[in-house]
């Protein structure tokens, strides 16, 4: 157990590390963020930060004397550095994890082999694989990078466009060639694993997202019990089965005809989990906290329906109104400039739950 007092480090300087700093702190452990942007909303919470790119082996030495457990909050850190310091210092999630879930190919192959149901899909090496895999999935798919894809980047439609131009517009590099599902709803499970093998569930909550980005959460999801039930325990599964320790968020889709397939993974906090800082016995970061330490996990039952709205671009120029509505529950991630697509604060409103 590495208890109160100690130091977490986070890789990362996102929002993401910002509320498992602020979560942290809340149970009296500091926090080092190591990050490249000059702009660290992580950094502006923590004890401190070290402003280097990833692969600085000086700077995470630094970062591994200063620590005594690291934790991710931007899934694309480089497995090497993840590597470099799980010598010198326990890394939660392990870099092993991350050569799962940095390849959207080797993710689908190793849900797959749990006996989890994905997509259909295969893989695109040239222009020649990608008229093969047409040939068999049909116009009505997705093409998306291996690598370094989310909020819906790296992703081409192929009845929108040529496969040689949607080729092109990928960058011409390692890709994976999906069916469109038509799913009947997105849902998402985050579940936490520590490393005595304590697991945490939380609810199953549906996502609505708008050109790949997720607008919002409806916690819980309004969804059988059976499926829930369902839900849950794939996330358990693949947790155990990747030897998880921290978090993992679990994207699915739900067809009409009820049945799960595994969208994709994520070994950190997520975006679908931020309702529970208002409306659950212990939220993800704090929880992510308590699974990287090693501490009994917290009660991640909802006390009550929460809807999560991320404001993004220039929707967070709502915050006065949003401030003066009463039940609204604002956070800010104090990014100094609004851009088209980024994700600059959310908002919770929960209503509480009649038995
Ligand atoms: P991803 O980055 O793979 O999570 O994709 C972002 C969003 O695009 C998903 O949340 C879905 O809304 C949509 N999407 C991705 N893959 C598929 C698919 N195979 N079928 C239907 N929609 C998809």
């Amino acid at each position: 157990m590495i208890g109160p007092g100690a130091c977490i480090g986070i890789l990362g300087g996102g929002q993401l590390g910002r509320m498992t700093a602020i979560a942290a702190a809340r149970l009296g452990y500091r926090c080092i963020v190591l990050a490249p942007e000059p702009e660290c909303i992580a950094g502006d919470v923590a004890f401190a930060r070290i402003e280097a790119d990833y692969e600085n082996e000086a700077a995470l030495a630094e970062f591994a004397r200063r620590v005594q457990v690291a934790t991710i909050e931007f899934e694309n850190v480089p497995a090497a550095s993840l590597r470099f310091l799980g010598q010198r210092v326990p890394t939660r999630p392990a870099a092993a994890i991350l050569d799962v879930t940095q390849d959207r190919l080797a993710e689908k192959c190793f849900v797959a082999v749990q006996g989890i149901a994905v997509a259909d899909h295969a893989a695109v090496d040239d222009p020649a694989t990608l008229e093969a895999a047409l040939g068999t999935l049909g116009p009505a798919s997705i093409l998306k990078t291996r690598r370094m894809g989310y909020d819906g980047k790296g992703q081409v439609h192929l009845d929108d466009t040529s496969p040689q131009r949607a080729w092109d517009a990928l960058g011409r590099v390692p890709s994976i060639l999906e069916r469109r599902v038509a799913f009947a709803c997105e849902i998402s499970v985050i579940v936490a694993r520590s490393p005595s093998g304590r697991i945490a569930c939380y609810p199953p909550v549906l996502n609505g997202h708008r050109d790949g980005i997720l607008r919002r959460t409806t916690a819980p999801a309004a969804i059988p019990d059976a499926l829930a039930d369902e839900a849950r325990a794939i996330a358990g599964r693949l947790a155990r089965a990747l030897r998880l320790e921290g978090l993992l968020a679990v994207e699915m889709f739900v067809t009409e005809d009820g049945r799960i397939l595994v969208n994709e993974l994520a070994p950190r906090p997520h975006n679908s989990g931020h309702w529970s800082i208002d409306a659950s016995g212990c939220d993800q970061f704090e929880q992510l906290v308590r699974a990287i330490c090693d501490l009994p996990l917290g009660d991640p039952t909802p006390f009550a329906h929460a809807v999560m709205d991320n404001l993004i671009g220039e929707e967070v120029r709502d915050w006065p109104t949003l401030l003066a509505e009463p039940g609204a529950r604002l956070h800010l991630y104090g990014k100094s400039e609004i851009r088209a697509g980024r994700k600059m604060g959310h908002v919770t409103r929960i209503r509480p739950q009649v038995p």
